[in-house]
């Protein structure tokens, strides 16, 4: 870190004159510089490979460097000097009629110059403490950039009108857009997948002209047109008078994070060998449904399905494909129910349950159940062998058999066993509404 200029500093000046090496001690004194311990502190030296020399061992926080040296004149001296000490300031020490060669000083790195016998005290407290803050700004400025550069987030600064500014390169490595090809472009615009709808846009800015920080995910798209899962928090950056003038936005792709959630999501609510929705989202979706047949004053029916004489197809034929026999059988089911709002779903074992959200009335559940009972009539092709299965249905209909979710599965399930009782492959409302037995 930088020293601040209120703290003791050390100079080193370069200077073969001994004339002169006393006029700026004497100047050094007269500005109200605090050189470490006194103005011996002020290091002098009569040549530049001396002069390297003591730069590269003692660190000093400025050096003030005469252009004619005995070893070294003109230019070579600054850039040997500033090859051998890259971040310490140089103040170069020029002769009268030099200002060319000071000029071209500058160019070499040399921070700012005097001209020697000219220069009073108060024109080397000024150099020497401007060089300091110089100084001191651009080790912020290197490590700011160097820290926002190796950061793995993508950094974005835009103006207030998201006009992009700067952006690092985590961000182009996210979006495939070059710092050059994202400055001058508005954020939103370049990085728009179309996937948010301007509600979404508007609540983003109305949080951020208010001052505060949004943070959300998003949808954004990369160069290559190919999406991505964002997590973006946006913060204003505002002046001593709380006025915003840019914002910076902090990126991060979280694509993958995503797809885990949504697979650990997938495994929470389906059945593994069949895939079909498990009990927990059929208890789900049915409470949806009950809700909004509430609503709408409507009708709905849960069918409770259980294979018959499944066990015998394990016992016999194995119990791999007894499995394979419960994933066609699924796939039967789904065929039979091809509205979007309806559900097939397997609790377990043999059992399976078909919700029919939207019915009109009851013995529409009728014709599913025909449905279902004609669909497993055909055997099925398992490996080398024809399985014949049949099921028996229980049928429950909201409102009239139950209006909440536990009855409507308890009251379906006993309709189900009815089924049974009543010999099998055929279906039973509960307490018998419109019995009918298919032989
Ligand atoms: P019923 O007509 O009375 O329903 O007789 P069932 O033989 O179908 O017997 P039940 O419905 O009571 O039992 C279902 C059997 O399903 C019990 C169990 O051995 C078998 N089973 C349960 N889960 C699985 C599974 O994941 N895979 C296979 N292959 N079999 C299963
Ligand atoms: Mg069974």
């Amino acid at each position: 870190m930088s020293k601040s200029i209120e703290q003791p500093i050390s100079i080193l000046v370069v200077e073969d004159d001994i004339g002169d090496l006393g006029l700026i001690r004497a100047s050094v004194r007269l500005a109200g510089l605090r050189p470490i311990g006194d103005e011996s502190a002020v290091v002098g030296v009569p040549t530049l490979a001396e002069g390297v020399a003591a730069a590269a061992r003692s660190k000093p926080d400025v050096v003030l460097l005469d252009l004619s040296l005995p070893d070294s004149a003109g230019l070579a001296t600054v850039q040997a000097m500033r090859s051998a000490i890259p971040d310490v300031p140089i103040i170069v020490l020029t002769g009268q009629d030099d200002h060319q060669l000071a000029e071209s000083a500058l160019q070499a790195g040399a921070q700012d110059y005097l001209v020697k016998g000219q220069f009073q005290h108060d024109a080397l407290g000024r150099a020497v403490r401007h060089a300091l803050i110089r100084q001191r700004l651009e080790s912020r400025l290197r490590l700011f950039e160097a820290a926002l550069n190796s950061a793995a987030n993508g950094i974005v600064i835009t103006d207030v009108n998201a006009t992009i500014e700067w952006a690092n390169p985590a961000f182009a490595k996210m979006t495939g857009r070059s710092l050059s090809e994202a400055v001058g472009r508005s954020a939103g615009e370049m990085l728009n997948s179309g996937k948010q709808d301007a509600a979404f846009y508007q609540r983003m800015w109305a949080t951020i002209l208010a001052g505060q920080v949004w943070s959300g995910e998003l949808v954004n798209r990369r160069k290559d047109g190919s999406l991505y899962d964002e997590a973006l928090t946006i913060s204003p950056v505002t002046d001593v008078k709380g006025r915003i003038h840019h914002f910076v936005a902090i990126k991060q792709d979280i694509s993958e994070r995503k797809v885990t959630e949504e697979r650990v999501q997938h495994l929470a609510h389906h059945d593994q060998l069949t895939d079909l929705p498990n009990r927990v989202l059929l208890t789900d979706r049915l409470a949806q449904a009950l809700a909004q047949a509430r609503r709408d004053r409507g009708t709905l029916a849960l069918m409770f399905l259980d294979l018959d004489k499944f066990k015998p197809v394990n016992d016999t034929l194995g119990h791999d494909i007894g499995d394979l026999l419960l994933k066609e059988v699924a796939l039967r089911l789904q065929s039979c129910v091809p509205r979007e709002s309806d559900t097939v779903s397997r609790l377990g074992g043999d059992e399976f349950v078909i919700l029919l959200a939207q019915i009109d009335k009851a013995v529409d559940a009728v014709v599913v159940a025909h449905k279902v009972l004609a669909a497993l009539d055909r055997p099925f092709n398992i490996g080398p062998h024809a399985i014949s299965i049949s099921a028996s249905l229980g049928i429950a209909v909201y409102p009239q058999h139950g209006e909440d979710v536990n009855r409507l599965l308890k009251n379906a399930d006993t309709a189900m066993y009815h089924a049974k009782k009543a010999g099998r492959n055929c279906y039973r409302f509960f307490r018998a509404l419109a019995e009918k037995t298919d032989a």
